[in-house]
């Protein structure tokens, strides 16, 4: 495929292409309606996206007699996009096209309290084999979104005091990546990924409140389709609400009374675990899901109280969603079934009224989606002309990058 930047012909319009952003074919005359340009500049503009790969020709258009017009439609492979999700012991690495279909993805268990630029070590080096295994044709990069644990500032994209990973404040993460190709790259927090992954779908005017219940208690939160990320970039640290829970547990922000040291796997595993005989949320799942009446109980218990904090953002914030995703949600009902047990009984019931709460759609791979739609709204902005051509190089030598 040729790329962007070696075209010869006309300048490409960002406005037209990004008519075609969601994957929908259009004749000239659907592009010239909704442009409000003339046939004569629209013709040629369609002629320089298709030689550019960006578009192709699709032949699904309603005929009204005589000849079927052509129609065109975005080039799902004409870009790949590459997304990273770290978590605080994990790091998920998936290589997709346009239309958001993982070609190749990695998952490793992996600690992230230590150096950023061992963990950008092995990240390079996953991202390079998934690149050579799954992207032969070396289609270009689109961009590269990266969902971090930690409070990111807006827009640098820059980890913020982050307080279990201290050594990665203000760590470069966009320049760290474009050692591997010189494209945008997009940081923001795991939970806003999730938040908008789990948003793929919905009207866009839809209020959603996703809560990640797993080691910790995170959220994000998308009001009126935006994602609202706070004056600082650190909204949604929605584990350390107060409320009529114990009071008797230290949070690891050093506070008593907060909703993750009564509420999250830790928490249960802390109080239940021992007698149990489990250390891990999946293995306390399991159990639940097999009708350990213990088990059970601590998560549904987890659940009512996590339902609880949801119900005073429900009559506040009146969002159309909640969606409850990690590793605590996984394989059983019990949280989410003590989560709709009190937020109905205690939001107020008009806000309440139209509110749904349900388990994640998308699971592990919410923060990727997250990620790919965030780099695909990025990519669709950009002055398509003056883009980078998105090629990974090749190698990353610590002379050219000195530490
Ligand atoms: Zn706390």
């Amino acid at each position: 495929m040729s790329s962007v930047a070696d075209a010869g012909t006309a300048p490409l319009s960002t406005g037209i292409m990004r008519i075609f952003k969601d994957g929908l074919p259009r004749t000239r005359a659907d592009v010239i309606a909704e442009s409000g340009h003339a046939r004569s500049t629209i013709g040629p503009q369609l002629d320089a996206l298709t030689a550019h790969g960006l578009l192709i020709e699709s032949g699904v258009t309603k005929s009204t007699g005589g000849r079927r017009p052509t129609a065109f439609m975005l080039n799902p492979d004409s870009y790949l996009i590459l997304a990273i999700d770290l978590g605080p012991n994990h790091l998920r690495l998936a290589l997709s096209n346009l239309r958001f279909k993982i070609l190749g993805e990695r998952t490793e268990v992996s600690e992230m309290a230590g150096d950023p630029e061992i963990v950008f070590d092995r990240i390079e080096a996953i991202a390079r084999e998934l690149l050579r295994e799954h992207n032969p044709e070396k289609i270009p990069l689109a961009g590269i979104g990266v969902g971090l644990p930690t409070p990111v500032n807006y827009p640098s994209g820059r980890p913020m005091l982050p307080p279990l990973m201290p050594g990665w404040h203000d760590y470069d993460v966009e320049g760290r990546l474009q050692r591997l190709a010189s494209v945008p790259v997009i940081v923001d927090r795991d939970n806003n990924l999730r938040a908008v992954g789990e948003f793929i779908g919905r009207s866009p005017n839809e209020s959603v409140l996703y809560v990640h219940v797993s080691t910790y208690i995170g959220s994000g939160l998308i009001v009126n389709g935006r994602l609202a990320r706070g004056a600082g970039g650190s909204a949604g640290y929605f584990g350390h609400l107060s409320g009529d829970w114990s009071q008797d547990q230290l949070c690891m922000c050093g506070k008593y009374g907060c909703l993750e040291a009564v509420a999250s796997s830790h928490a249960i595993l802390r109080d239940v675990g021992p007698e149990l005989g489990v250390s891990t949320a999946a293995e306390l799942t399991r159990l639940a899901a097999a009708g350990n009446p213990t088990a059970s109980r601590a998560i549904r218990t987890a659940g009512r109280n996590i339902g609880t904090a949801i119900a005073n953002f429900v009559s506040v914030l009146n969002p159309s969603h909640v969606v409850i995703g990690g590793s605590l949600m996984r394989g059983n009902l019990e949280l989410l079934s003590g989560v709709r047990e009190t937020v109905f009984s205690k939001a107020f019931p008009l806000p309440a009224q139209l509110l749904q709460v349900d388990a994640s759609i998308h699971g592990y791979h919410s923060a990727v989606l997250g990620a790919n739609v965030l780099v695909k709204e990025a990519f669709f902005e950009r002055d398509l002309s003056a883009a980078p051509d998105g090629r990974w190089k090749e190698s990353s030598s610590a002379e050219d990058h000195p530490r």
